[in-house]
């Protein structure tokens, strides 16, 4: 593959393998495992298995591998490993690398399942976390110690849009040598230059915008090769994490069309923020992309655009949020994002309900928030369904 090629067309040819066939559309290998021409090339490829030399579709797939190879081309990174979910690429990233004694360092504001390794999981096998405002660079740098061994975060927090300076961050954490993990969901791989500000680790849930529309679960690892192949693989192969074939294929497929879908998807994002500016019945709106949130310039320098997803705080709480997602016509109530499919979810009562309310307050989901994922439909249909919703939430007082 050329290196030299641009994003989008790397999003199409990236990775690709052609059997002897010569298929134009990317080859599904559903097999489990490779059959060996002889005993002894059984056993050398146990011993050490070359490049595209398959053993078992734990271990890897050339399906798998043309996926992981196109968006590590994308990303910037050396080396991928493609996951079964977004979580357990959350928790290969972390866990493949830590051990008991290690001190970890982590924004508060996460996606629940994140949280939930982090403060459950990870604290039970003796790794210590210490939880920061992710948006504050003074709390890293006060919880950051010589002896951390990495730091983790949401560059852009789920659901509340808060964004983390990456570079700032990862300037902190080198200089004590730790390892810098970021979840870059909501920054897409559309618009991260995660890898270029200072990650070492990059984590993608596929099922969000790399699929895009809604079919299966998957995530991906992306760092160095030496990262990559030497400390994740040997745990992912052996734990049972692994994406699958089929997985791979569909996912590659959403990577050929991510960047049509998600730029169309920020624009009609930006534009539908704009249109809801001091619309009666909205406490806020917070849109990473424009000027009105706090850390516009941080998000143009550091993504360029806003992302697909709004968060909306309806006047009157709870009542008012669900009686907006109960008017809507053409957004869906669901709690993916990224998809095709516009949606909005109530992160109160769904993805954060497991939260205490003190501290859904103090990352700030409030009964009213509701998080609208932006999809790929006429932008003024999405602005009408929305202005008319927020009415009808009005209305019903
Ligand atoms: C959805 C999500 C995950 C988990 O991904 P799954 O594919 O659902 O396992 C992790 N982090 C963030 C920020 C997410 O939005």
């Amino acid at each position: 593959m050329d290196s030299e090629w641009k994003a989008r067309t790397k999003l199409v040819h990236g990775g690709t393998r052609r059997s002897q066939w010569n298929e134009v559309s990317e080859a599904i290998f559903l097999t489990q495992g490779f059959v060996y021409e002889t005993a002894e090339q059984a056993e050398a490829r146990f011993l050490n298995a070359g490049p595209d030399e398959y053993i078992y579709a734990r271990y890897g797939n050339p399906t798998v591998a043309m996926f992981e190879e196109r968006i590590a081309a994308l990303e910037g990174a050396e080396d991928a490993f493609a996951t079964a979910s977004g979580m357990a690429a959350v928790s290969g990233a972390l866990t493949s690398m830590l051990r008991a004694g290690d001190h970890v360092v982590s924004a508060r504001a996460l996606f629940g399942s994140c949280l939930y390794v982090l403060e459950e999981i990870l604290t039970r096998y003796g790794v210590e976390v210490t939880f920061v405002d992710g948006t504050d660079l003074e709390q890293w740098r006060d919880a950051i110690r010589e002896d951390t061994t990495a730091v983790f975060f949401e560059s852009v927090a789920n659901p509340t849009l808060d964004v983390v300076d990456l570079q700032g961050v990862a300037e902190i954490a080198h200089a004590v040598g730790a390892t810098v993990i970021v979840d870059n969901v909501f920054a897409t791989p559309v618009f991260s230059r995660a890898i270029e500000q200072g990650a070492d680790v990059v984590v993608y849930s596929a099922t969000k915008h790399i699929d895009g529309q809604g079919r299966a679960l998957g995530g991906v690892i992306l760092g160095t090769r030496d990262f990559i192949r030497g400390t994740l693989e040997p745990y992912m192969k052996h734990t049972g994490g692994s994406m699958s074939p089929f997985t791979a294929w569909i996912m590659l497929k959403g990577l050929e069309t991510i960047s049509l879908r998600v730029r169309a998807q920020a624009d009609s994002a930006l534009a539908i923020a704009e249109a809801l500016q001091g619309q009666a019945g909205l406490a806020r709106v917070i849109y990473p992309g424009h000027p009105s949130h706090a850390q516009y310039d941080l998000v143009q320098r550091q993504m360029g655009k806003g992302g697909t997803v709004i968060a909306l705080e309806l006047e009157g709480g709870q009542p008012a949020a669900f009686r907006f997602l109960n008017a809507l016509q053409i957004v869906l109530i669901s709690n993916n994002l990224g998809d095709a499919k516009s949606i909005a979810t109530h992160p109160a009562t769904t993805t954060h309900q497991r939260l205490p309310d003190d501290q859904k307050v103090a990352l700030g989901i409030t009964p009213g928030l509701v998080r609208l994922s932006v999809g790929i439909e006429d932008t003024e249909d999405l602005v009408a369904d929305i202005v008319q919703a927020v009415a009808a939430a009005q209305a019903g007082k």
